[in-house]
């Protein structure tokens, strides 16, 4: 993380993060909160159960973070940082929000593999989770307060084997633009980065995933994938006073990709 750390290490002095995702080292989730971290933020991580909790106890030591349990799907769970954000001194200046999830049987295949309880579930964790953690927090956010989730570009182009989590997708990245102008008026943001593909947990159970990275290197203009690295100094921007005029965007982090269309198979 050397390239984010050096130039910013004061943006977040004194501000108070809330990070929503972190599930080992390669997370998206860890790049952001290491970034944050070293910029000055005292930050809060969350775990969804307790197999998660072992892992993520140590990992937010090394950032003297503090820890909450927050299953998205559960309203108890969600109320409960709200009632703690709430508390006078814990209020939030940012909140970062890096959770998704389908069913593996259904990210592989046609998008008609798509049950109807595959459906409730993905658009429930990748998306409803956003909505219902803004509503919980609303009471818990400092003026100037910065919200912030992860997306991807299969939201509006078709991905093989992306299917639900697409359509999820798509309706995150509106709950995006409709909580950005409710919370607007009282001066808080709310943004999406939609990353390129990166080899985490989440990713590698979408079918064919090592090719669409293979594709992704070897096509985008910046002839690389995108790293924690990029996600990282992005969210930086967002989460601090340099994205002060920035909200209901989705901010794409992917080397470029998405602006390249279909290419002939015989032009070079
Ligand atoms: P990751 O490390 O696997 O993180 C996904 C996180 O979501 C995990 O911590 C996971 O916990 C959590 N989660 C799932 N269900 C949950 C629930 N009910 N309550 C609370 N947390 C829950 O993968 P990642 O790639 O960093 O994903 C972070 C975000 O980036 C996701 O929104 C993803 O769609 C987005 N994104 C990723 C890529 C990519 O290529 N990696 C590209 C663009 C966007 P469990 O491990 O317990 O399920």
């Amino acid at each position: 993380m050397d390239t984010i750390l050096q130039p910013v290490p004061q943006l977040l002095a004194g501000k108070k993060g809330l990070i929503l995702g972190v599930a080992n080292e390669w997370s998206l989730a860890w790049g952001i909160a290491q970034a944050a971290h070293a910029a000055g933020a005292k930050l809060t991580l969350t775990y969804p159960n307790e197999a998660l909790q072992r892992r993520v106890l140590p990992m937010a030591a090394q950032l003297e973070a503090d820890v909450m349990e927050c299953d998205v799907q559960d309203d108890g769970h969600l109320a409960g940082l709200g009632t703690h954000f709430a508390k006078a001194g814990n209020q939030l200046d940012f909140v970062v929000h890096a959770v998704a999830f389908a069913n593996k049987e259904e990210l592989k295949g046609g998008i008609t593999n798509t049950t109807r309880e595959g459906f409730r579930t993905a658009l429930e964790v990748s998306c409803y989770s956003f909505i219902g953690l803004t509503k919980a927090l609303a009471g818990a956010l400092n003026p100037g307060a910065s919200l912030l989730t992860l997306t991807y570009e299969g939201s509006t182009k078709v991905v093989p084997n992306y299917n639900i989590m697409g359509v999820a997708k798509a309706a995150l990245e509106s709950a995006t633009r409709y909580l950005a102008a409710e919370l607007g008026p009282q001066g808080v943001r709310v943004n999406a980065i939609s990353a390129g593909p990166i080899n985490t947990l989440a990713a590698r159970g979408i079918g064919g995933f090592g090719g669409m990275l293979k594709h992704h290197e070897a096509t985008a203009p910046l002839r690389r994938l995108t790293t924690q690295e990029d996600v990282a100094g992005a969210a930086l921007y967002l989460l601090s006073g340099l994205g002060s005029g920035t909200t209901g965007e989705v901010l794409m982090v992917d080397t470029g990709a998405h602006i390249i269309g279909p290419t002939p198979a015989n032009v070079s």
